[in-house]
């Protein structure tokens, strides 16, 4: 199957069965949200959410996490996965936020990646949520999922290079939703080590499930 055709369906499912997929991370502007992706990072939606609420009722606004110590936050954030660093992002986002942003979350890539803890990946979540930019942010099961398709090439072995194939052929006014849709898939269906592909609606056009079915032997990524 072409690859164009294999986009094609992919849109076509998501866009019939989620069209208005949602992150799965609970915020109310967007500094929370900038704090919860970073708290995200190797860590699950379902664990932010839990200590997000007296995150944020003591840190409502930038300004106040700007005047906090990472000792302090850490104490908010302990159950998180590395904490420490993630502590030392937030107090230091908070101040960067105030000193050289007027406690906005900024809207470019570039000044995006200034701030602490803010990588290219984050900084594309937020320019797609927040200011609905056709961004792709790659994180893992964007990266595995998109592989197992067949939307990225194996030949695609970095974040920077997944994020290319898919913005090559995904319509820009998919991006934002295909974003959301490959992450879903990834967490509830195209698991990691054990893909449930007999349950799969995308298996008619899934190169992984070509090969399985066919006795290639395949690797998992
Ligand atoms: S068929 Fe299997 S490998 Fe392919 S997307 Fe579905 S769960 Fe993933």
């Amino acid at each position: 199957m072409q690859k164009k055709e294999r986009f094609r369906r992919f849109i076509e499912y998501f866009t019939e069965h989620f069209p208005e997929p949602q992150t799965e991370l609970n915020f109310s502007n967007p500094y929370e949200l900038l704090v919860a992706v970073i708290l995200s990072a190797q860590c699950t939606d379902k664990r932010i959410n839990q200590i997000t609420p007296a995150l944020f009722a003591r840190f409502p606004e930038p300004e106040s996490l700007a005047a906090a110590s990472a000792d302090e936050i850490f104490t908010y954030i302990r159950s998180v996965s590395y904490p420490n660093n993630k502590a030392r992002h937030l107090a230091g986002m908070g101040r960067m936020l105030m000193e050289r942003f007027g406690g906005e979350v900024p809207g470019s890539l570039e000044e995006l990646q200034q701030l602490p803890g803010v990588g290219r990946k984050t900084a594309n979540v937020i320019l797609s949520i927040v200011y609905n930019l056709p961004t792709m942010a790659v994180d893992t099961h964007v990266f595995r999922v998109s592989h197992r398709l067949g939307l990225a090439p194996l030949t695609a072995t970095t974040p920077l290079a997944v994020e290319k194939a898919l913005m090559a052929y995904i319509p820009k006014q998919h991006v934002p939703r295909a974003h959301h849709w490959l992450i879903l898939h990834g967490r509830y269906i195209c698991l990691a080590r054990s893909p449930k592909c007999d349950a799969c609606p995308l298996k008619d056009f899934c190169k992984y499930y070509e090969k399985l079915t066919g006795k290639a032997r395949v690797s998992v990524m």
